[in-house]
């Protein structure tokens, strides 16, 4: 009796899968394509192509110094701090530092991190590197258009990425849509 309570319960499971389809590949791509259909219209947004390179003082004149100390000097902000971990309006998330588009609220997730977390990036938005500021190498990304820190990229994220963009809510600005 008890076993078949058990299998009951497993039965259940695949049908409450088709009720809400997992993500696939095929959706990522759109969001990752498509993310212009997210910005506010009549908002101009600069490209990674026309890189933004200011002197550590111009950066400092420009950015509040929360903002200053992650994006140009790779700090941390205090995990749950940032207003952006609650933000779930449609629209893009730009660099704080530079403008660029980086994400899209379609990409987020929440993570429990405290951070704002993103399953997948518009394409071209970061670079990465391997840094050692702790003990085990960890992925860093910065901006692609002014060299901003942004945050960490891991590998325990939702599927089919399988990604985390683990990013400081304060080296972002969010552009609703609407
Ligand atoms: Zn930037």
């Amino acid at each position: 009796m008890k076993r078949r309570t058990f299998l009951a319960g497993l039965a259940f499971v695949p049908l409450v899968a088709r009720a809400q389809p997992a993500m696939q590949l095929k959706d990522i791509k759109r969001m990752q394509s498509d993310w212009k259909t997210l910005l506010a219209a009549g908002t101009t947004v600069p490209s990674a192509s026309e890189p933004l390179k200011l002197s550590k003082d111009e950066w400092r004149k420009r950015l509040p110094p929360q903002a200053y100390g992650v994006l140009r000097e790779e700090s941390t902000e205090r995990a749950g701090t940032s207003p952006l971990n609650s933000e779930k309006r449609p629209g893009v998330f730009v660099c704080a530092g530079c403008g660029l588009p980086l994400f899209t609220s379609e990409m987020k997730f929440e993570s429990g991190t405290g951070w704002p977390s993103f399953f997948t990036a518009i394409p071209g938005a970061f670079e990465t590197k391997k840094d050692f500021h702790l003990i085990y190498p960890r992925t860093e990304y910065h901006c692609a258009r002014c060299g901003g820190h942004h945050g960490h990229l891991f590998d325990d994220g939702p599927p089919p990425t399988n990604q985390r963009w683990c990013n400081n809510g304060v080296a972002l600005r969010f552009i609703p849509k609407g």
